[in-house]
């Protein structure tokens, strides 16, 4: 080989080199381009993906929050869970009953103490089955079985679970208590057991049952709550449907169908509207009678919750012992009726010989008699009006009894009222050392509107039993009073005295029936005891009451209320003021000086009072006075010694002298030294009328006055003509011995029918009529009379009853036949003779002889 060979191979192996150099350097270029493309790309790609991992990191991280949340939520969702169910637990253990569970199997689940401690075991271990509890229950011999075997039981028990809905029931323990077992399945098919302790509730029950009465109670919707076996015992018909549940129409329905209520039949509906009202508007007492007979009173009363709870007391015997005692009260009250009529028979029986009796005694004390037979005469007389005063004693209380005393009330002065009683006593009252005083309310009003005549009794009885039972010392009557709110007076009447009093023990008994307090210190003294009976009756049918405060050896005070209303004063005050300034009244009584003060201030008068006639002496050497007045009776000086060493000293000034006996003053021969008499106590309107005429002397009277003698009949009138019908031969004797000083004609009738010829023919000018009288009674020939009168257009001729018979009714009754008047016997004299003048005829001559004009 050539060099040049060589040479051109190497050429050639140069250019093939370089040829392969700038190949592969153009390749490499490229694949530079390539690279950087690919690394251009590869950034781009890479920053992408930076992102993206970015992104993927930050969710990633997001997630990784949200998880950690989630399981934080998990973690307390399953705490509260945890919670709350040991809370659950924690309260079914807390409760007092029992609580168990058992799973579709049978076997229990869980229970609390309560259920365990309730069939007496420690513990319940789960899985154990109802059956097995109850054994073990049975065991220890918790149960009352009521004979039955303790398997049979469990058995029984256990086989209950079979039936749906399962039926509560109540078990006995043998320590007295009592569980009911209440059990459901749930919706798992699990089986929930409560065991209630209903010991307390068993016990109310028991008690319900127990009453002798039937209990029933609604709730508010009138349906049946529940009620005792003796609720369905009382109403046996409609026992059947009293369940709970039931509405209370319904039972009632139930058996009104059957007849059960007595009072409904015929009224059905009526009765049930009635009933129902009742029960919904419970209020009074309702009693109902049974088909049966028997009688119930029914109790209703709203309960809290606006149900019923009734009570139903079987009342039959009640009833019956109510009824015997109505029939014994009815008996009793005829029986007390004839009693009253009895009396009031007897009385006219016994008043018409009295009639007799007293009026021929009284007769016979105006004849000549010797002094025996005067003593005899008066004795006879004042035996007699002693018995008819007892008589009127026991008529009274017999009226009162029989509810025929009528009170009529009608205007009168109580002042006065009180002052003729005070002076009716003033014979007891002077012989004995006493010494009376009227105490009348200055404030008072005088006159008033009720029954003068009970009055009168009650004062009459009560200062009548101060005087008697009163040696020395004093009678204190003081009426006092105000205006109540209904224009009445509220008036309070006193009698106060210094007597033998009455002990603590006896105090309540005085004013019962004859209730006299026995004991040594008032055996002596009379009476029937009925005085204070009559007095409290009468006082009650005022309205009032009567009271009595005493001290035995001290004295007593009787005091009584009435509610009076003020009567127009009639009389009205003389126009005359009293225009005497000062007065110096004289009296050792203290109580006389401060009322006559009291009486004499309320006249504008200023007083000065002195207690003896020396200390008035001395009085009126220092001052000056207008007039004086002095008590009569005084120890050292007395009222008229007084009078006279005043009249020397003082021979203008006017003496008034006090005293409870102006007739004894007047007959040692009157002073002429003395302005006037009065009679103690003294009347209000008297002193006022003494004290205006000495104000205005021409207006007074002189002291005493000589009744008017009557003038001597002119010739020529005819006497007047007087018609007695009575049957009764004694009284006719008797009356015609009354009237036998009158100059006047008398003509007798034996009963009405003579009465009412007797009339026709001879015109009398005044009738006395008896009442009862054979053949015509006195208002049959009364109403004949009438009869005629009016048939001949004649004036009417005053008839005036004589009646024996003096129950209440009778006066009315009388009046209403026609009659004018009514007088009760035994006749007075007097009285008659008073009657006699009143209708004495003007064409008549006086009718009286002049030794009666006084009578
Ligand atoms: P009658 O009033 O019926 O004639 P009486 O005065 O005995 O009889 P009451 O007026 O009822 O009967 O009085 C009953 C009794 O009360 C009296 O017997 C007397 O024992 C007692 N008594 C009544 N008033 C007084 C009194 N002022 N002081 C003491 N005892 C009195
Ligand atoms: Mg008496």
């Amino acid at each position: 080989m050539s060099f040049a060979d060589r040479l051109a191979q190497e050429r050639r192996a140069r250019l093939a080199a370089e040829l392969l150099l700038a190949q592969k350097q153009k390749e490499l270029t490229a694949a530079n381009a390539k690279l950087a493309r690919q690394a251009q790309d590869l950034s781009v790609r890479i920053i992408e993906q930076r992102q993206v991992t970015e992104v993927a990191q930050s969710q990633a991280d997001a997630l990784k929050g949200q998880n950690s949340r989630v399981l934080g939520d998990l973690q307390r969702a399953n705490d509260v869970a945890v919670l709350a169910e040991r809370r659950l637990w924690d309260s079914i253990e807390a409760i007092s009953d029992g609580f168990a569970i058992f799973d579709d199997g049978g076997a229990l689940v869980t229970a609390n103490a309560a259920y365990a401690r309730g069939f007496g075991l420690g513990g319940l271990a789960p899985g154990m089955s109802f059956a097995e509890i109850l054994g073990r229950a049975v065991e220890r011999d918790l149960f009352e079985l009521g004979g039955e075997a303790g398997e049979d039981w469990c058995r029984a028990m256990a086989a209950r679970w079979a039936s749906n809905p399962i039926e509560p029931v109540t078990l006995r323990l043998t320590d007295g208590r009592y569980l009911k077992l209440v059990e459901q399945r749930t919706r798992d098919g699990d089986m929930a057991s409560l065991l209630l302790d209903i010991t307390d509730m068993m016990r109310i029950w028991a008690a319900i049952e127990a009453i002798p009465d039937g209990f029933v109670l609604f709730d508010r919707a009138d349906t049946l709550v529940m009620c005792n076996d003796r609720y369905k015992q009382i109403y046996p018909d409609s026992a059947q449907v009293m369940e709970p549940g039931a509405s209370f129409e319904s039972i009632l329905r139930f058996g009104l169908d059957r007849g059960q209520y007595t009072d409904a039949v015929g009224r059905e509906e009526e009765w049930l509207a009635e009933r129902l009202a009742q029960h919904r508007n419970p209020q009074g007492l309702v009693e109902q009678h049974l088909g049966d007979g028997r009688w119930l009173r029914i109790l209703e009363r709203e309960t809290p919750d606006g149900g019923r709870v009734g009570l139903r007391v079987d009342i039959s015997e009640l009833k019956q012992q109510q009824a015997e005692l109505d029939g014994a009260r009815i008996e009793a009250e005829s029986a007390n009726r004839a009693k009253s009529a009895f009396l009031a028979n007897m009385s006219h029986e016994i008043r018409t010989p009295m009639n007799g009796v007293v009026g021929m005694a009284e007769l016979l004390c105006d004849t000549a008699l010797d002094d025996e037979q005067r003593l005899y005469a008066e004795t006879i007389k004042s035996s007699g009006e002693a018995l008819l005063a007892i008589i009127n004693d026991v008529l009274d209380y017999s009226k009162i009894e029989a509810d025929k005393m009528v009170l009529h009330p009608e205007p009168f002065d109580l002042e006065r009222c009180v002052h003729e009683i005070a002076m009716l006593m003033q014979p007891s009252v002077q012989s004995k050392a006493i010494d009376m005083f009227v105490d009348f309310d200055i404030f008072l009003p005088t006159r008033f509107v009720g029954d003068p005549g009970r009055l009168r009794q009650v004062l009459t009885n009560l200062i009548g039993n101060a005087v008697k039972f009163t040696a020395e010392g004093h009678v204190l009557v003081r009426i006092v009073g105000f205006e109540a709110e209904d224009g009445n007076w509220d008036l309070r009447l006193t009698v106060e005295d210094t007597g033998i009093g009455i002990a603590p023990e006896n105090l309540d008994h005085v004013f019962g029936e004859f209730n006299q307090v026995e004991d040594q210190t008032n055996r002596k003294f009379e009476g029937t005891g009925l005085g204070l009976a009559i007095t409290r009756r009468l006082v009650e049918m005022m309205g009032g009451s009567i009271w009595v405060d005493s001290e035995q050896g001290k004295g007593s005070c009787f005091g009584f209320q009435v509610s009076l209303p003020a009567a127009e004063d009639t009389d009205a005050r003389p126009s005359d003021p009293i225009t005497l300034r000062r007065a110096l009244v004289v009296d050792d009584q203290i109580i006389n000086r401060v009322i006559l003060e009291r009486q004499l201030t309320t006249y504008g008068l200023e007083v000065v009072l002195c207690r003896s006639g020396a200390e008035a002496l001395a009085a009126l050497n220092a001052q000056e006075f207008d007039v004086v007045l002095t008590d009569h009776e005084m120890p050292e000086m007395n009222g008229l010694q007084l009078a006279g060493a005043l009249h020397r000293q003082h021979p203008a000034l006017p003496v008034l002298l006090l005293t409870s006996n102006p007739a004894a003053v007047r007959d040692e021969g009157e002073p002429l030294d003395l302005s006037g008499i009065m009679q103690k106590p003294v009347l209000r309107s008297d002193l006022f009328r003494r004290l205006r005429d000495l104000s205005n002397p021409a207006a007074g009277e002189p002291v005493a006055k000589a009744a008017p003698r009557p003038e001597a009949p002119p010739a020529g009138l005819r006497k007047m003509r007087v018609l007695a019908a009575e049957d009764n031969r004694t009284n006719q004797l008797v009356f015609s011995k009354m009237v036998k000083d009158f100059d006047i004609e008398i003509s007798f009738a034996g009963n009405g029918r003579e009465a009412v010829e007797a009339f026709r023919n001879w015109r009398p000018d005044l009738i006395f009529m008896d009442i009862s009288m054979p053949e015509m009674d006195g208002r049959e020939a009364t109403r004949e009379i009438r009869r005629i009168e009016e048939a001949g257009a004649a004036s009417a001729v005053p008839i005036i009853a004589l009646t024996a018979h003096a129950m209440e009714g009778d006066r009315e009754d009388i009046l209403s036949a026609g009659l004018n008047d009514y007088l009760t016997k035994p006749l007075k004299k007097s009285i008659i003779a008073e009657r006699i003048l009143a209708h004495a005829p003007p064409d008549a001559c006086t009718p009286c002889a002049a030794s009666e004009a006084a009578a």
